[in-house]
Formats: structure tokens, C-alpha cells, sequence
């Protein structure tokens, strides 16, 4: 820290230099990774609660970095989402989730595949974003129905007039919407009831605490509730525990996604897994 004269400190450290670089440096390999088609989709199971059937699953973004290693979404998508580099990768992660769907389905015999991908608000901003899925629908053959787009519930409390006319289009394509992370943002029933979204997926930190924390436990049952009361169908993510499973179970939760069933595969796994029919 260095005096900058009137008591005030500023802190310079090596490393705040570092972060930045590294931050332009990611910006950078990511386009190429990108344009050498480097990145990689690995896929979590959702399962039917009611048959504990593999009914689909949740797309997930992976960047197997050549010197770094693998680089988590965490640490590239919100880099992506200043840069707009999200609206080609979103792209990318929609075409190739909804190729695979329909592959998938071919060889087992036409059995409907969920198939659910996660959407930036950065992506819903876009004008023709719409328009976009309706091609990547057309291209792969994929039926709008099998299609969930997942969005956090930022998308309901920002510039809401233009979201929700997107969210009207999206619907009108024929595909189900769901909340991301329910629970952890401010979504308020009134929004829920404005937009049309089909699915709540109850937000792990919930889930963690089932049966440890009281209120966490009548948090997720009044989100199973609030879901059925709506018509809307509910998914509990992070299920890593037996315990866990049952309680969702017996609050009626329909379908859940977590380490206890399965950690996001790589495709030529899921592939397997889905033809398999497996009851996990
Ligand atoms: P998310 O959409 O909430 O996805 C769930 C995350 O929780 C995934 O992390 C998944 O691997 C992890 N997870 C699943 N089950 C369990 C469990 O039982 N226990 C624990 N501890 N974790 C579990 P991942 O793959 O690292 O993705 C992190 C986030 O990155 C996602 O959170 C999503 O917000 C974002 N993301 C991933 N792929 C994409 C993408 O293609 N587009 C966009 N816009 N965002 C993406
Ligand atoms: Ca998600
Ligand atoms: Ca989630
Ligand atoms: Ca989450």
C-alpha cells in the first residue's frame, strides 16, 4: 500500500495487474476457442422423480483450455457476457444441445429427449434472438416442445417490457422456459404470473440444507407449492444426498438434477446413458 497524500491508501498490488491481463488474455483464447471449435458440451441427467427415469438433460459448457486446463463456465461466462462474445457461444451451445437431442432420440428409437440450455439475459437482449432459435430448431430438426431454455430470474426484474415481449416470441416457437436459480433473486409472484415460464428450478442452495435448516425445508416445499398452484412444473437442482431425494419426493417435487443421480457427463456418456433407457 503507498500513501496517496491525505491519509488515503491505495492498494497496488502485482496481482491487479495480473487479473487484468489474464482477463484479456482469456478474452482473446476464447475467440479462438471458439473459432477452432474448442469448446465442449458435458450433460447432466434430469430425472422424473415419479419413474426415476433419465427424461433428458441440462447442457453445460466446458472449455478444455490447451495450456490452463479446464476452465470452468463460471470463470469464462461472465468474461463473455461483457465482451458479446455470449451471443456466438450461446449460439454454439444451442445448435450443438439441440443436435445431440435429436441424435440421441434417433437411436433410441424416437423416445422424446428434455433437452435444457441455459441463456444469458446478454442473448434475450438481442433483437433477433427469437429468430435465432427458431433457426437452430429448423436446422437440427429438433422439436420446439423438447426444447427448455433456462434463464436466471434477472431476466424478470430487467428492462421487463422488452423481455417479455421476447419471452412471448420464445413461446410462440413452441419451447417451455424456465427460472434458473429460483429463489435466490427477487423475482415476485406478480412476475411469475406476467411471464410465461413453464418450469421453477429450485436453486441448490435449498436443496443443500433439505431436512438440516428448517426454513430452507418449508422454503423448497412452498417452491413445490408455488409451482403446482401455477401449473408449472418443478425441478430441484444439487440433489447429492438420499435424504435429500426423499423429501423432494415426498413434497412432490417432478424432476431433479444432482450428483446423487449423476455429474454433467461428456456427450459420448449421455449418448450411452439415454439409450441405455436408464432408470438412475
Ligand atoms: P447452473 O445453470 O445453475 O448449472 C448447475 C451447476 O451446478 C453446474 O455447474 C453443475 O455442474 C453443478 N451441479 C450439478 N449438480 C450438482 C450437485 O449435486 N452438487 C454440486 N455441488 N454442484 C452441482 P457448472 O457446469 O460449473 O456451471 C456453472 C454455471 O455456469 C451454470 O449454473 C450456468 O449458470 C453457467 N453455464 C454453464 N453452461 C452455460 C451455457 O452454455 N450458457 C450460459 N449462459 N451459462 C452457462
Ligand atoms: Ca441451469
Ligand atoms: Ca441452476
Ligand atoms: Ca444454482
Amino acid at each position: 500500500a503507498k500513501s496517496t497524500g491525505g491519509g488515503v491508501f491505495t492498494v497496488y498490488h502485482p496481482r491487479m495487474r495480473d487479473g487484468l491481463v489474464e482477463r484479456l488474455e482469456l478474452e482473446n483464447d476464447l475467440r479462438g476457442a471458439l473459432e477452432r471449435g474448442e469448446l465442449r458440451l458435458h450433460y447432466q441427467p434430469t430425472i422424473d422423480l415419479a419413474t426415476s427415469q433419465v427424461i433428458g438433460f441440462e447442457a453445460l459448457v466446458r472449455w478444455p483450455h490447451p495450456v490452463r486446463g479446464m476452465i470452468n463456465p463460471l470463470d469464462f461466462i461472465p468474461i463473455a457476457e461483457v465482451t458479446g462474445q455470449i451471443v456466438p457461444l450461446g449460439h454454439w451451445v444451442l445448435h450443438e444441445a439441440c443436435r445431440q437431442a435429436v441424435e440421441w432420440s434417433a437411436a433410441a428409437g424416437g423416445r422424446p429427449l428434455k433437452m435444457a440450455v441455459n441463456v444469458s439475459v446478454r442473448q434475450l437482449d438481442r433483437a433477433d434472438f427469437a429468430e435465432s432459435v427458431a433457426q437452430v430448431l429448423a436446422e437440427t430438426g429438433m422439436p420446439a416442445d423438447r426444447l427448455c431454455l433456462e434463464m436466471t430470474e434477472s431476466v424478470l426484474m430487467t428492462d421487463t417490457e422488452a423481455n417479455l415481449e421476447q419471452l412471448v416470441r420464445l413461446k410462440g416457437l413452441g419451447l417451455t422456459l424456465a427460472i434458473d436459480d429460483f429463489g435466490t433473486g427477487y423475482s415476485s409472484l406478480a412476475y411469475l404470473r406476467r411471464f410465461p415460464v413453464d418450469t421453477l428450478k429450485i436453486d441448490r442452495s435449498f436443496v443443500e440444507r433439505l431436512g438440516v435448516i428448517a426454513d430452507d425445508t418449508a422454503l423448497t416445499d412452498t417452491i413445490v407449492r408455488l409451482g403446482k398452484s401455477l401449473g408449472m412444473a418443478t425441478v430441484a437442482e444439487g440433489i447429492e444426498e438420499f435424504g435429500q431425494l426423499a423429501a423432494l419426493r415426498e413434497m412432490g417435487c417432478g424432476f431433479a438434477q444432482g450428483y446423487y443421480f449423476s455429474r454433467p457427463i461428456p456427450a459420448a456418456e449421455a449418448g450411452r446413458l439415454f439409450l441405455e433407457g436408464a432408470t438412475v
